[in-house]
């Protein structure tokens, strides 16, 4: 019987929900879902590249050989053997991370949220690149920090930049790789400077870190959680190197953090899937990744390098963007004038997407500039779309 009830839903919501707001990029997604878009605007691996078969026959193996341990809850720092392979990974000559300073989480945006929580207070400084990955913003900001931007250029995150607001700082969060949403690297000169001056401050230093993996070309750049295993508090993820909807993540950080990370996720869900973690680990542990992430790269390199080419010839004078090493995302700066939210709505109506750059600046946006990614359209679409925003943007000029 279904009860009646006398009051319209008035609940007061607790303050921290009130500000909540939804991830922008998550709205257009909702839009560009449709077939007749091409959209720039996700952030989405390539499905292509998902090893569906190897993720199958991991799950039979598993579920077959050890079915009661995986469908049964685990232990909060997640499935050790995993936590292991981590940690070797990791580790470097002069630098050995132990398994007790990995925690899996359920995606590295709960690492996110787990920091957020672990080491902000409300009113806490906050110390973000400028621009920044909206995920964090959104993740740190139910924690009411007050976020405080460093200076990037071309290069990056300027190092220069931390001392005049490193003081009383709860943590600076960095993204060194082929960063969400700009595609720039992290020079190692400036990983070093960084690295020693967040040392001199005592101040946590995040390296997250889900598209170090996909250079096009070389090798990665040296991890800065290498430099400094006691400073430095890495995140990496699955998700771009096997596949996102498995939602498999984790964090490495020093033993006294770590432990204090594992007690905030023991509060918020117990622990990661277990099977998930169990598969995973059945996926990569004999090397794997080392077979299929050169095909990542492969196809990541070849479609943003259509990307640039197509920019290069419909993008007109007075347009700037940048040229990633690996990653997924090309920046874009327009002439001042242009705003890249007017110029979404225009592309909407041709069908063409793209992310506006404002949402990923935690202080004053720069409202000219907007993000693209290249990895789930195909050549001829990517060729098209970008014909199209060259029209549009010229239109303006
Ligand atoms: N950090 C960055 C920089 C990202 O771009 C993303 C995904 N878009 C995440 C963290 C979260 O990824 P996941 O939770 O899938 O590991």
């Amino acid at each position: 019987m279904k009860i009646e009830n006398p009051n319209p839903i008035n609940w007061r919501f607790a303050e921290r929900a009130e500000q909540l707001q939804a991830s922008f990029i998550r709205e257009i997604l909702k839009i560009t879902q449709q077939p007749e878009i091409i959209s720039f605007a996700g952030g989405l691996p390539s499905p292509l590249t998902f090893p569906v078969e190897e993720m199958q026959a991991a799950f039979d193996k598993v579920l077959r050989d050890n079915g009661k341990v995986a469908l049964q809850y685990g232990p909060t720092d997640g499935y050790t053997p995993l936590r292991q392979w981590i940690a070797d990974a990791l580790s470097v000559d002069g630098a050995k991370i132990v398994p007790e300073q990995i925690l899996m989480t359920s995606g590295s945006q709960q690492a996110l949220d787990l920091l957020g929580k672990v080491l902000i207070d409300e009113g806490s400084r906050v110390l973000v690149e400028t621009p920044s990955y909206l995920g964090a913003l959104q993740a740190f900001s139910v924690y009411r920090p007050e976020f405080k931007s460093v200076a990037t250029d071309e290069h990056g995150l300027v190092p220069e930049s931390i001392d005049a607001v490193a003081d009383g700082a709860r943590l600076l969060y960095s993204l060194p790789n082929f960063q969400n949403p700009t595609g720039r690297t992290l020079s190692v000169e400036r990983r070093q400077q960084l690295v020693e001056t967040c040392a001199r401050h005592g101040l946590p230093l995040i390296e997250d870190d889900p598209y170090g993996a996909l250079s096009y070309k070389g090798d990665p750049l040296p991890k800065m959680v290498a430099m400094n295993p006691d400073g430095v508090i890495y995140m990496g993820s699955f998700s771009k190197v096997l596949t996102p909807g498995i939602r498999l993540g984790y964090v490495c950080a020093p033993l006294p953090l770590a432990r204090r990370l594992e007690l905030a996720k023991q509060a918020a869900d117990l622990h990661t899937s277990q099977l998930t973690q169990m598969v995973v680990h059945e996926v990569v542990k004999d090397g794997f990744l080392e077979r299929h992430i050169p095909k990542i790269r492969q196809l990541y390199g070849d479609q943003c390098q259509v990307m640039l080419d197509a920019m290069a010839q419909h993008f007109p004078a007075g347009v700037e963007w940048t040229r990633p090493g690996g990653g997924m995302f090309i920046w874009v700066t327009l002439p001042q004038h242009i705003n890249a939210m007017q110029l979404l709505d225009e592309a909407i109506a041709q069908k063409v997407a793209f992310v506006p750059g404002a949402p990923f600046y935690a202080n004053e946006a720069a409202t000219n500039t907007l993000r693209l990614s290249f990895v789930t359209v195909p050549p001829e679409r990517i060729r098209h779309g970008i014909e199209v925003l060259g029209k549009l943007i010229a239109a303006k000029l």
